[in-house]
């Protein structure tokens, strides 16, 4: 199941970045003992069984997507040498590879000026943004929709900053209305706009909230942590593809290349449109930086100690998958974006399903239908179940019983979220497998319901 042919690509590479360091007196590491480390190796593998095949298309439950081979292959090529991009000290190669690799995903949101680094994930990611924009409104308020990750409450907190919540619409994205009546009240520095949400990939309405900077005068932070590459796609519907459209305008941009991007975990990236805000990171570290007068990326940078191999994998993939639209990278994404719209529309036919509106991305939530939300939240319970005994991976997710429409209305448990079931379709291949996918939520659909 395991893909291992390109390990021998590997081998190749690891002689070729030998070969570039044999003017040094012959040197060997301490020898190992290859037998013992056989050993614990083998144990670990047996291990790491111990999970959810996150790798096939059957797993189609939580935001997991494997790396691509050739990020596999050159973070561990990396390893070998192991930089740490903090410092250009401790890792040239890396920090200028990982200063092209972010220009490029900056170049994919047109901006051919900016400030921006990787770091552990989109949370660091958004810490450096909103500590940024704190630093610049000192005191101001954070908004971010309901449905915004719940790591931006958390942040806030951390930068001791204060944040509200703004409602959302019945397609779980910022409500305007709501949005602007709160600017009236004054005293907002920055407004969090997620382009995808973690919980249904509902995309804020980025084109209506602008206009509103001129006025209000806050900055605007663009959450794109995970919906970021649909910038790429060309299959989004209008609405979606328009806010998509308008990403440049905002102050700064989180996106997770280890989301979407094809990368392995602890690769995420922040991006300012003014690189004047590299001002704010400044320190007087005595020793870290001696060595060129060159940017090093610690400078503008809360981590310091960073891996080299993230930006060597990021880098790598870029040049096999460029950052271009109708490019084979921007296709794959399209291929879940199908996936999700072709999934969508069997629920919708389905007369046992309820769902709340169409996938603006890839990810779709869907309900059984039963008399009440409790009903059917314990039903969703026992297909994910079902569906997990049958190799089908699903996630369950709360979600707010408004976005399904007044299905529940005079429900009194209406002010409660409703258990749904979650996909997330965002490997290219759940295009193929729909029909597994599908054949096996109908009998574990079947079990827990009848006919
Ligand atoms: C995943 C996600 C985050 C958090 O990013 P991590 O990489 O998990 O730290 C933040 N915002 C959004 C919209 C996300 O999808």
């Amino acid at each position: 199941m395991l893909e291992s042919d390109t390990l021998k690509i590997l081998q190749e590479a690891l002689r070729k970045l030998d070969a570039g360091f044999l003017s040094l007196p012959e040197f060997a590491a301490a020898a190992t003992d290859s037998q013992k480390i056989s050993e614990v190796l083998t144990s670990t593998a047996v291990r790491l069984r111990d999970n959810y095949p996150y790798f096939h298309p059957l797993y189609a439950g939580q935001m997991l997507k494997p790396p691509h081979p050739v990020a596999r292959l050159a973070y561990a090529l990396a390893l070998w040498i192991n930089p740490n991009n903090h410092a250009l000290d401790g890792g040239r190669a890396s920090s200028a590879m990982e200063k092209e690799a972010v220009a490029e995903i900056a170049a994919m949101f047109d901006w051919d000026t900016h400030l921006g680094h990787l770091c552990g994930g989109g949370t660091m990611a958004n810490l450096e943004a909103l500590w940024v924009a704190g630093q610049l409104a000192p005191g101001k308020t954070i908004l971010a929709s309901e449905q915004a990750h719940y790591t931006h409450q958390r942040i806030s907190r951390v930068l001791q900053l204060p944040c509200e919540t703004v409602r959302c619409d019945a397609r779980g994205r910022m409500d305007v209305d709501a949005l602007r009546a709160r600017l009236a009240r004054g005293d907002v520095g920055t407004v969090v706009a997620t382009m995808g949400t973690t919980a249904t990939g509902s995309v804020d309405p980025l084109a209506e909230i602008l206009p509103l900077r001129q006025k209000y005068g806050f900055r605007i932070h663009a959450d794109a942590a995970y919906g970021g590459y649909f910038r790429l796609a060309g299959n989004l519907a209008e609405e979606t593809r328009g806010n998509f459209g308008q990403i440049q305008h905002a102050d700064s941009i989180v996106i997770d290349p280890h989301k979407h991007g094809l990368q392995p975990y602890g690769c995420g990236c922040v991006l300012f449109r003014d690189p004047a805000v590299g001002r704010l990171y400044k320190h007087d570290s005595p020793y870290t930086y001696f060595s060129s007068t060159e940017l090093h990326l610690g400078e503008i940078s809360l981590e310091c100690s960073r891996p080299g191999a993230a930006a060597v994998a990021l880098w790598a993939t870029q040049r096999l998958l460029p950052l271009q639209k109708h490019g084979e990278f921007a296709n794959s994404l399209e291929r879940c974006r199908e996936a999700a719209l072709m999934f969508h529309q069997r629920l919708a036919q389905d007369g046992r399903f309820l769902t709340p509106f169409a996938p603006e991305l890839d990810i779709v939530v869907f309900a059984p239908r039963a008399a009440n939300v409790e009903e059917a939240s314990v039903l969703t319970r026992k297909i994910f179940q079902a569906a997990a005994r049958r190799d089908l991976h699903l996630a369950v997710a709360e979600i707010p019983v408004a976005f399904f429409g007044g299905r529940w209305e005079r429900d009194k448990q209406d002010r409660f979220g409703l258990a749904c079931l979650r996909t997330v379709l965002m490997k290219p291949e759940h295009l193929d497998w729909l029909d597994r996918i599908w054949a096996i939520l109908d009998q574990a659909t079947q079990e827990c319901m009848g006919r």
